[in-house]
């Protein structure tokens, strides 16, 4: 059989992709996918105690996106919810992003208006024009003690990196708040699927037109299958044999235990922001998902070199590696690049739902 389009990984980029071309220009589409299921990296099922949790690692889904929250709002009902993270430092818990409480507790000050806390920090912050690195855009709002005690061993930790060696991008992502707000995303929609991410995307994927192929390797089929078209959401550097060299990418492994307990830890999320724990978060999902049942199950990060690609590293010497990718992936005028591993992209999921709808309307839908 001859395919309009062969979409290779079922995660956002490529599920998104396949529903819209399926359903909007009724072509017919094969999604590959080598792993067992759908959903890519925001993939979720029960465990054996019951508990659903999120295999690879906590997903909650935020956007200022409307269309995007539209877009989804087809294929699941939503549960309302704002995450809150603890920070662990010692024995102690401080909430994070950073704010008027994280202050009052660190110092044992009792700062009352947000003005104060203003101050505050404007007394503590090192001006750091231009922010170069991760370590600049946080210096440059709250100043070395905070940035030392908060930033600086969770970053080495999750990147093996100095944050110095990281674009502001990436601790720029945790804002510094004044007031009391301890949610850990600002965005105007905080929403967890009603019945989880894989049902959600159970539901874009159930169309006519588009035929899932799991356990399936593209690199072990692309040669066999007809096509007109190709959308790709895998590692680029690996599309392209690795011809200048490995995208660097930080993985990830993740220990699942469950407890005969109602509440494990006293949030949802605790960073272990210190220099003791190897770990960086811990993760309780019943929290998230407020799901009833009597045990809970609670996953522990280890970040990791090797293993499957989940962060593209940001720096200026790996953007500058992709570029020579991305520059070679121009000239393919039947290959489109699509998601997170194949733009080098630190996205979130709404990103990359945004980004793909983009593509779809500007490089599928026009022909
Ligand atoms: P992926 O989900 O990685 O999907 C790519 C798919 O392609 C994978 O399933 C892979 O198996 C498949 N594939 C690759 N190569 C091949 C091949 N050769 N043949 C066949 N299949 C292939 N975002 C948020 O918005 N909120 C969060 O809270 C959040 N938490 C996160 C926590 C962790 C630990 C991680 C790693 C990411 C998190 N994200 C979060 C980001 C989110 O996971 C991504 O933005 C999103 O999943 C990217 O979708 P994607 O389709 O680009 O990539
Ligand atoms: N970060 C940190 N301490 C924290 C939270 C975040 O140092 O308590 C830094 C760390 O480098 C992390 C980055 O900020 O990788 C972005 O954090 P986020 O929670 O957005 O990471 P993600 O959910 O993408 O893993």
């Amino acid at each position: 059989m001859k395919y309009d389009y062969i979409i290779v990984g079922a995660g956002f980029a490529g599920s998104v992709m396949a529903e819209r071309i399926a359903s909007q220009l009724n072509k017919k589409v094969l999604l590959v996918e080598k792993r067992n299921h759908i959903a890519g990296n925001a993939y979720d099922e029960y465990d054996e105690n019951g508990i659903l949790v999120h295999l690879y690692g906590p997903h909650l889904f935020h956007t200022n996106s409307e269309k995007v929250f539209q877009y989804l709002s087809q294929f699941t009902e939503w549960n309302f919810y704002e995450h809150r993270v603890l920070a662990k430092l010692g024995d102690e818990y401080y909430p994070i992003p950073i704010n008027k409480t994280t202050i009052n507790r660190l110092y044992k000050m009792n700062l009352t208006t947000d003005d104060e806390v203003r101050k505050f920090l404007d007394s503590k912050k090192e001006n750091r024009h231009p922010i170069n690195n991760s370590e600049d855009v946080i210096v440059n709002q709250v100043g070395y003690d905070l940035f030392e005690k908060f930033f600086k061993h969770y970053t080495k930790k999750q990147w093996n990196l100095e944050p110095k060696e990281l674009s502001p991008l990436v601790c720029g992502r945790i804002p510094v708040r004044f007031d009391t707000d301890d949610r850990y995303f600002s965005d105007k929609y905080q929403f967890m699927p009603k019945h989880g991410y894989t049902k959600m995307f159970k539901k874009m994927l159930n169309h006519k037109n588009i035929e899932v192929r799991l356990n399936t390797d593209f690199f072990d089929v692309m040669t066999e299958e007809k096509f007109d078209f190709l959308i790709y959401s895998g590692p680029i550097d690996q599309f392209f044999n690795y011809e200048f060299g490995k995208l660097p990418y930080r993985s990830m492994k993740f220990e699942f235990q469950n407890y005969k307990l109602d509440k494990y830890q006293p949030a949802a999320q605790i960073n272990h922001v210190d220099m003791i724990a190897k770990i960086t978060r811990t993760v309780e999902y019943r929290q998230i998902t407020k799901q009833k049942a009597d045990s809970t199950t609670v996953s522990i990060e280890y970040p990791q070199i090797d293993g499957e690609p989940f962060y593209p590293i940001p720096t200026e010497e790996h953007r500058e590696l992709y570029l020579n990718y991305k520059a070679k992936s121009k000239e393919l005028k039947d290959v489109l690049f699509c998601g997170r591993l194949a733009e080098y992209q630190y996205y979130n999921m709404d990103q990359v739902v945004a980004n793909t709808l983009k593509m779809f309307d500007e490089h599928i839908s026009n022909g």
